[in-house]
């Protein structure tokens, strides 16, 4: 089976790894600090902080931002549950920004009504969380000055996005937003197996996080309260947590980084190749906006006219059956049982749920082969046609 993504692993990357394990450090060594200083400079951001999952930094992002209960989080239902699950675990309620079908990204214009009767009902949200979905970036301008005007934060959550860049600037730079967070898990653009981060340009979050990462604790004297018990004393200053990444991660993804932009423009290639091929088939093909450069975690096609839930399992169940494996993205998050307990229902998000009645997730990874590549194309012309 062609997966719809995967890792690419070099024999640097086994040996950077390896080299950790020989070393004296496991974890709390030297490596993840220089991984968080590499991805921070790439990125055009301040500081890194780098945590086992993106589903991590996501919550400790929140808590920084001092989210709790009575506070509203806003994001997108297109999306991975741990986008909104993060204003959960901290009390807060959820509820979502429907999307662009075009892009599958937050609409801005939605967003800017949705703000206006939240001003009415005085129930505005104190974090939105925009995601870049496939890895193009959100329109983060539009986005930013809505946030100036009535007052919340913004969380971009880029687990797709690390090496896209918008406008002047790559994604993680937090030019429009106070954090940006990605993921390492092994299908994202690169992996440290599993591993995330969170970027930002403000001393004050960035230690805010580092500290929940790893339980609350501090051995800064000027943090402490009292006299020092002596050279093991530390503190304990907040409710935080072990949601550290060890060096042996930290090793993997730095090795990997090196390869970004030749992992992307890989992506690119691949995904021009499926938009000339696929350009008479009945399918809409992925919007990419001319002032922002997708990172291309995903290739998702969505079939075109009248569809529904039988002719779209048909073409997915065709394409597994023929040994290729398509995934969809994303079931919307409002529909999940646990959100549906909320009281969100089928018909809240019509854009979203149309996206995902229609959408399909082709392969789409640095090794996959134009043979393969190829075989794809071939498969979906017969199913299609
Ligand atoms: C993968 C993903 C996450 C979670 O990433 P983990 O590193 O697996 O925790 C969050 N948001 C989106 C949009 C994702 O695709």
């Amino acid at each position: 089976m062609i997966p719809y993504g995967r890792q690419t692993i070099s024999e640097a990357d086994i040996e950077a790894v390896v080299k950790v394990l020989r070393s004296d450090y496991l974890t709390q060594g030297p490596v993840v600090k220089f991984f968080e200083e590499t991805v921070a400079e790439k990125c055009s951001a301040t500081f890194g902080v780098a945590v086992n999952s993106a589903t991590s930094a996501l919550h400790i992002a929140c808590r920084a931002l001092d989210l709790s209960k009575g506070d509203w989080l806003w994001t997108s239902p297109n999306t991975f549950v741990a986008s909104s699950n993060c204003g959960l675990y901290c009390g807060a309620r959820v509820d979502f920004v429907d999307i662009e079908a075009e892009t599958g990204n937050m609409d801005v214009l939605e967003l800017a009504d949705k703000l206006i009767q939240a001003e009415k009902d005085n129930c505005l949200p104190k974090i939105v969380i925009p995601v870049h979905f496939s890895g193009q970036p959100c329109d983060m301008a539009e986005i930013y000055s809505l946030a100036k005007r009535y007052g919340f934060a913004i969380i971009e959550d880029a687990s797709h996005a690390i090496g896209a860049r918008y406008q002047d600037d790559p994604t993680g730079a937090c030019t429009y937003s106070d954090i940006t967070i990605f993921s390492f898990h092994p299908v994202k653009v690169v992996t440290s197996g599993e591993g995330g981060m969170a970027l930002t340009n403000n001393e004050v979050l960035a230690e805010k996080m580092a500290l929940l990462r790893s339980h609350g604790i501090t051995k800064d004297a000027s943090l402490m309260t009292g006299e020092s018990h002596g050279p093991w004393h530390y503190q304990q200053i907040e409710l935080g947590y072990n949601y550290r990444m060890s060096d042996i991660h930290a090793a993997l993804g730095l090795s990997q980084l090196q390869r970004l932009e030749s992992f992307v423009e890989q992506r690119h290639g691949i995904a021009s190749y499926y938009d000339k091929a696929l350009a008479e088939l009945p399918v809409h093909l992925p919007l990419r906006k001319n002032d922002r450069y997708s990172s291309l975690h995903l290739y998702v096609m969505q079939l075109a006219g009248e569809t529904n839930a039988i002719n779209h399992g048909k073409v997915f169940e065709s394409l597994r059956e023929s040994g290729i494996g398509v995934n969809l993205h994303y079931i919307p998050v409002h529909t999940q049982p646990w959100y549906a307990k909320m009281g969100f229902v089928w018909g809240d998000f019509p854009i979203a749920e149309n996206y995902y009645r229609r959408a399909i997730s082709l392969p789409i990874f640095p090794d996959l082969s134009r043979d393969q590549q190829d075989m794809v194309i071939n498969t979906l012309q017969k199913i299609l046609q």
